[in-house]
């Protein structure tokens, strides 16, 4: 069957070309997928700008909307073994944390269903005047291009698919070239769920060709973007010409500070999984351990301890805790920022090699690493390395601490350990962050905004905000006794 679907039928890719998918925990063939180009982008956009001109989805009520992503969840629960797996097979992920992303994809569909089945973000707006009728409604912006990565595909394309339907939006949808079958399957519940034909499409292909085809086209209206940063640039260049509505997610570079006076255990615990959880391959990652100089040594010397044991192993491998990294390419990209920490002065505590073990040989492993004595200047420390590494900087006091913290392009999140709990709201103000947590790492939930400030990027996802992203206020005036103003007389 083939892989794109447009205008509510699936099709292969118009010039033919197709795309060989790999496990990247065995470099084992997953499946042969069409590749679109520019001629399918083009496709996928007249067939969701005529869905939003002329089709039922935009004029549909909002809570019917809401009653079809409703449906989508539970679709989704049904088919929850399939879809993990695919997700785990596309991105070499544990099968187990594939099963989590589901549960929350789940979880989105539902929270962004009720929201629109609740209606009610129109507002009366009182001008004191009883013959003035003014309110302010929301309408969807138009056609949308949703562009998303590799590292959690169906969980960031859920977080764009879910509002942009809830608030009555087409949309086009290019996932990365490299983990497309969740994306494929969502599509199939869409359909199966009722969504009218060309509301949603998918174009599979790559970034620069299918992507600038999509942010670059006058009739797309808006265009939502998780990747890396030099992509979001390139895409905010790409859309000035037809000033679309842009909403980009770049990742980040995230400081998890601990003061001397943390729980011991639970600060070390959790800057593992901060850190080496989908072998880093996460924007909320905690990548910056900033740690106080008083217990530096006891705390670094624990996470090495701890980081050493972690196994790594296939998405079905029950005794692994992390998996590979998503491609060669890709863990060469992670290498070399570790071989510029190391020559830029920082100390090599643990990995700094993918693993030795033979059943490993065929997959993008790398060990969890950890860079002891880093400076904010180091590029390792700057930069999204998005590999398991995990730099250490120490700080001497709460104002060294935030300003350390803060001294990066990124702002996307952060996380505070201590048991002053004062102190922990004065820092959790300070962060220029978009979400803090205090005495934790990682959560989030579909109710709560998500997103970046500074460099990680541009609006929010989830949330109430989440879904105004994908709306337009109107206001209309309605003068209920209109009569001659005579200004000109
Ligand atoms: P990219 O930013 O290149 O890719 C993200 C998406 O954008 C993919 O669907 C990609 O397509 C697409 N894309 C690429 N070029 C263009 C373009 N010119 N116009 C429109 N769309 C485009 O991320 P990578 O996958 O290459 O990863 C690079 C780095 O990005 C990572 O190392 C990491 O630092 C960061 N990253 C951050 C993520 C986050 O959650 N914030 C997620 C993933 C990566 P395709 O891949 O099909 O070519």
């Amino acid at each position: 069957m083939p892989e794109l679907f447009i205008g509510g039928q699936w099709s292969a890719a118009a010039d033919g070309q197709s795309r060989e998918i790999r496990c990247p925990a065995d470099g084992k063939l997953v499946a042969t997928v069409d590749e679109g180009g520019a001629k399918d982008a083009l496709a996928g956009v007249l067939a969701a700008r005529d869905a939003f001109d002329r089709g039922p989805w935009p004029r549909t009520p909002a809570a019917e909307r809401g009653r079809l992503l409703l449906r989508v969840a539970d679709l989704l629960t049904r088919d929850k073994a399939a879809v993990a797996r695919a997700e785990s097979m596309d991105t070499g992920k544990r099968y187990v944390e594939s099963e989590y992303d589901v549960d929350d994809v789940v979880g989105c569909f539902r929270y962004f269903g009720a929201l629109a089945t609740a209606g009610g973000t129109d507002r009366v707006v009182n001008i004191g005047s009883p013959e003035i009728d003014s309110r302010v409604v929301h309408e969807p912006v138009g056609v949308c291009a949703l562009i998303t990565p590799w590292n959690y595909p169906l969980l960031q394309t859920a977080w764009k698919v879910a509002p942009a339907l809830a608030a009555g939006n087409t949309f086009v949808l290019k996932p990365s070239e490299l983990t497309p079958h969740t994306a494929i399957h969502l599509m199939r519940l869409l359909a199966e769920a009722g969504l009218p034909d060309g509301a949603a499409n998918l174009v599979l292909g790559a970034g620069p060709v299918v992507g600038e085809a999509l942010t670059t086209d006058e009739r797309v209206d808006l265009v939502s973007f998780t990747g890396g940063l030099v992509t979001g640039r390139h895409i905010m260049a790409s859309v000035a010409p037809t000033v679309k509505r842009l909403a980009l997610e770049l990742g980040g570079k995230n400081p998890n500070i601990v003061f001397a006076d943390a729980d011991f255990d639970s600060a070390v615990d959790h800057t593992l999984t901060a850190v080496f959880l989908n072998s880093g391959q996460v924007c909320s990652a905690g990548a910056r351990l900033l740690v106080e100089n008083k217990v530096h040594d006891a705390f670094v010397d624990e996470v090495v301890h701890r980081a050493r044991r972690i196994r790594l192993g296939g998405p079905f491998d029950e005794q692994a805790r992390t998996g590979p990294l998503i491609s060669e390419a890709h863990r060469a990209k992670v290498e070399a920022y570790v071989a510029a920490g190391l020559d830029e002065g920082a100390v090599l505590r643990c990995g700094g090699t993918p693993p030795t073990d033979p059943e490993l040989r065929d997959g993008f492993y790398y060990l969890p690493t950890v860079l002891d004595d880093c400076t904010p200047g180091m590029s390792v420390v700057r930069d999204e390395s998005f590999g398991p590494v995990l730099t250490v900087e120490r700080f001497r006091g709460e104002a060294e601490a935030v300003a350390v913290a803060n001294d990066t392009v990124y702002g996307l999140a952060g996380a505070v350990w201590t048991q002053d709990m004062e102190r922990a709201h004065r820092v959790a103000g300070q962060l220029r962050a978009g979400t803090v947590w205090i005495n934790d790492f990682h959560p989030y939930v579909p109710q709560a905004e998500w997103g970046g400030r500074k460099q990680s990027g541009i609006g929010r996802e989830l949330g109430p905000a989440g879904l105004a992203e994908y709306q337009e206020a109107k206001h209309i005036w309605h003068n209920t006794a209109p009569r001659p103003q005579r200004w000109f007389e």
